[in-house]
């Protein structure tokens, strides 16, 4: 499957994004291209995995750590009031893109009460995206 994966094409570059924030040996992380709020951020296996059944203990070990350190630099970065961290497991739970993610998503007191698994959402304009994953970027702990 890998190989048609959109996240996949992303990760080696096939398709060039302008909103990384980290990568390392496992993870990577990424701007979600329509954010429920501006910083909503993926955190993903560098390996193709389709959902949260197939991948290894190890790995989502190490994708926790991924998830909690962006957690918190997309929390000072856009100076959010809070965080909700969502995954979503096959299409009858909202999962569009078949490649294992996990939603890092800022929220604001103002959100009211909004439906995260929703599509979509907000649009970065011309390089807004980029300067939310630097900022996001320069929290990075
Ligand atoms: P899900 O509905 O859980 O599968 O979420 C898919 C997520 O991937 C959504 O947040 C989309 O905005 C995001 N997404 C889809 N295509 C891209 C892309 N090319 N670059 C960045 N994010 C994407
Ligand atoms: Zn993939």
């Amino acid at each position: 499957m890998g190989s048609n994966c959109i996240f996949c094409k992303i990760i080696k570059g096939e398709i060039p994004t302008d909103s990384k924030i980290f990568e390392d040996e496992n993870c990577f992380v990424f701007l979600s291209i329509s954010p429920v709020n501006f910083g909503h951020a993926l955190v993903i296996p560098k390996k193709h995995f389709e959902n949260i059944y197939e991948v290894p203990d190890e790995l989502i070990a190490k994708l926790s750590v991924a998830i909690k350190k962006t957690a918190k630099a997309v929390k000072k970065a856009v100076n959010a009031h809070g965080i909700n961290i969502a995954n979503n497991n096959e299409r009858p739970a909202g999962q569009v893109v078949p490649h294992l993610h996990f939603h890092i998503i800022p929220r604001f007191s103002k959100d009211g009460d909004i439906n995260i698994l929703a599509e979509h959402h907000k649009k970065y304009k011309n390089g807004e995206a980029k300067s939310v994953a630097e900022k996001i970027k320069s929290e990075w702990e």
